[in-house]
């Protein structure tokens, strides 16, 4: 193990702070499209939830993505990266569960 501090990320759900590796990243890149990036890696702002549906209702009841990312974010957005999420909640569960063993 390193000891460099890792660096920690708030999600813009529930405020709770933790590394990255445990958040989805959602990110709106220049040409206004807004999509999760598994990668963390797109170009764009970037706005981090656990990875939880949970939490991400909890973004879409209080517009907290539309504050994160500094654009309004329709509700039709906030559908599709619905289903978008739990998509990818479990196989960002078992990728998470690989990285600890
Ligand atoms: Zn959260």
């Amino acid at each position: 193990m390193r000891t460099r501090k890792i660096p920690l990320r708030k999600c813009v759900a529930c405020q709770d702070m933790m590394s990255k590796k445990e958040l989805i990243r959602v990110v709106r890149t220049p040409s206004e499209e807004i999509s999760i990036d598994l990668t963390g890696k797109k170009a764009g702002r970037g706005a981090y939830l656990c990875g939880k549906v949970a939490c991400f209702r909890l973004a879409k009841r209080s517009k907290a993505l539309d504050r994160a990312l500094k654009q309004p974010v329709s509700e039709s957005i906030y559908d599709e990266l619905e289903r978008e999420f739990v998509a990818v909640e479990q196989q960002f569960v078992e990728s998470k569960e690989m990285a600890e063993e």
